[in-house]
């Protein structure tokens, strides 16, 4: 069975073709299945955003369509910018402008607690979605470190390495991140209901 997958970032695709490795599911991009849609990302949920993207594809494809949305929640910033994460010092913001609002906000804040969250939502069917979520959690650090990753990765401290995202190797974030985490509980819940 095919799923199409929300999105055309290369990185996310590789990841979830991995994760569906040795199933029945063949996984294709946008791309792949010659679909340009924007879901215009405007629910104040992760989950929320995650469904409307994939009830959007599925709506139009009545193939199975499965989608992702993550960010960095803060707890000193009630939850900021969870998902404003991309566009937090505004509409076409970089990465390193979004690193330092972030910074500047946390100045002071002894509570640096925060975690990525993934959402992800599979649309199977009219009257079916499965959904998973995951997360990582870490610390907000006082200045960005590392020269890996992408996003928020220099400024996410992660205890069990003692290092931010942005300093460890992909292979190993990809082990422990929000979206590895959620995959793997899509795919517990996936088998849970014998779908696979
Ligand atoms: P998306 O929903 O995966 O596109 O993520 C939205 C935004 O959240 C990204 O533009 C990043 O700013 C942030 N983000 C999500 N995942 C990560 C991550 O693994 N590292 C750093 N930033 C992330």
């Amino acid at each position: 069975m095919r799923i199409i997958c929300a999105t055309n970032n290369k990185g996310k695709i590789s990841e979830i073709k991995e994760i569906f490795k040795g199933t029945d599911f063949e996984i294709v991009s946008l791309k792949e299945a010659g679909i340009t849609h924007n879901t215009v990302e405007d629910a104040d949920t992760f989950m929320g955003n995650a469904i409307k993207k994939a009830k959007e594809i599925y709506e139009l494809t009545k193939t199975p369509a499965l989608s992702d949305d993550s960010g960095l929640v803060v707890d000193a910033l009630d939850g900021a910018p969870g998902v404003y994460s991309a566009r937090f010092a505004g509409e076409n913001a970089t990465d390193s402008e979004n690193i330092q609002k972030l910074l500047k906000l946390m100045e002071g804040k002894t509570n640096r607690a925060a975690r990525f969250e993934c959402s992800i939502a599979l649309v199977l069917s009219d009257s079916e979605i499965i959904t998973a979520t995951g997360r990582c959690e870490g610390e907000i650090t006082t200045s960005p470190r590392g020269e890996g990753g992408f996003g928020y990765d220099p400024v996410f401290f992660v205890k069990e390495y003692k290092k931010t995202f942005a300093e460890i190797p992909m292979e190993e974030k990809n082990k422990i991140s929000h979206r590895a985490r959620a995959l793997k509980e899509l795919m517990r819940v996936l088998k849970e209901k014998s779908i696979i």
